[in-house]
């Protein structure tokens, strides 16, 4: 009987990764792409989005430049585990896009997934539009094997944005996808409580038949 040498680990591991930022930053594109590496590298993918995204798709995941993926829809963390566990020892990558619209059970079942050797791969903002860390993303940025924070264009001045602003008196935390609602903005153009309008950045097409 083969008997296991000392520091040698019982199962392969798995690995967390989280890619971060603003709205517009590229979060989407960058899981999407990842994604597609691990589907031509035969990896079994899973791949998962709260349904306040209704943006393009309820059936994909989408980026602001219109590339998409397969995703499964679920209303919150316990429908998500409801449909992954089932078919968990089939799935190997584990995608989860707009991961601050989870609670925080995402951050014991991204454990217990790289505890089983799953890779995850979760993209969602660091912070809100008011500026401060948006749950469970700080608590998953603690936890990841590799971090990538994205920056995107500032529209108002060019320079790297880390911000998401608000445009509008809205105060409400959750506003998705409304059209020319967000911009991303440098630190120095960020006003976090300021009601403005006659934003240029790109809209949203929200597709009629994609909100059913
Ligand atoms: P995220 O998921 O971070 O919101 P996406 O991956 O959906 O971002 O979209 C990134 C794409 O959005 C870019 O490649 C670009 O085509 C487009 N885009 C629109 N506005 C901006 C901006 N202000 N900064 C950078 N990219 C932008
Ligand atoms: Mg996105
Ligand atoms: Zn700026």
């Amino acid at each position: 009987m083969a008997t296991m040498a000392a520091g040698q680990c019982a199962i392969h591991p798995g690995r967390i990764e989280v890619i971060t930022g603003p709205m517009f930053s590229g979060k989407s594109e960058e899981l999407i792409r990842r994604l597609k590496r691990a589907q031509i590298a035969k990896r079994r993918v899973a791949c998962f989005k709260p349904d306040l995204d209704v943006r393009y798709h309820r059936t994909a995941i989408a980026s602001h430049s219109a590339q998409t993926l397969d995703a499964l829809t679920v209303a919150n963390m316990e429908e998500l585990k409801s449909v992954l566990m089932p078919m968990v020892d089939a799935v190997e990558v584990v995608g989860i896009d707009e991961a601050q619209f989870f609670d925080a059970t995402l951050i014991s079942l991204s454990n217990e997934l790289v505890q089983l050797g799953k890779r995850i791969i979760i993209a969602g903002l660091d912070t809100t539009f008011t500026g401060e860390p948006f749950a469970p993303m700080p608590e998953l940025l603690a936890i990841a094997d590799e971090v990538v924070k994205l920056s995107a264009v500032c529209m108002q001045c060019g320079a790297p944005a880390v911000h998401t602003q608000r445009l509008g008196s809205s105060q409400s935390l959750v506003l998705v996808g409304a059209a020319g609602v967000y911009e991303a903005r440098c630190r120095a153009c960020f006003r976090p409580w300021a009601d403005e309008h006659g934003s240029e950045q790109m809209e949203l097409p929200v597709a009629a038949a994609d909100r059913c």
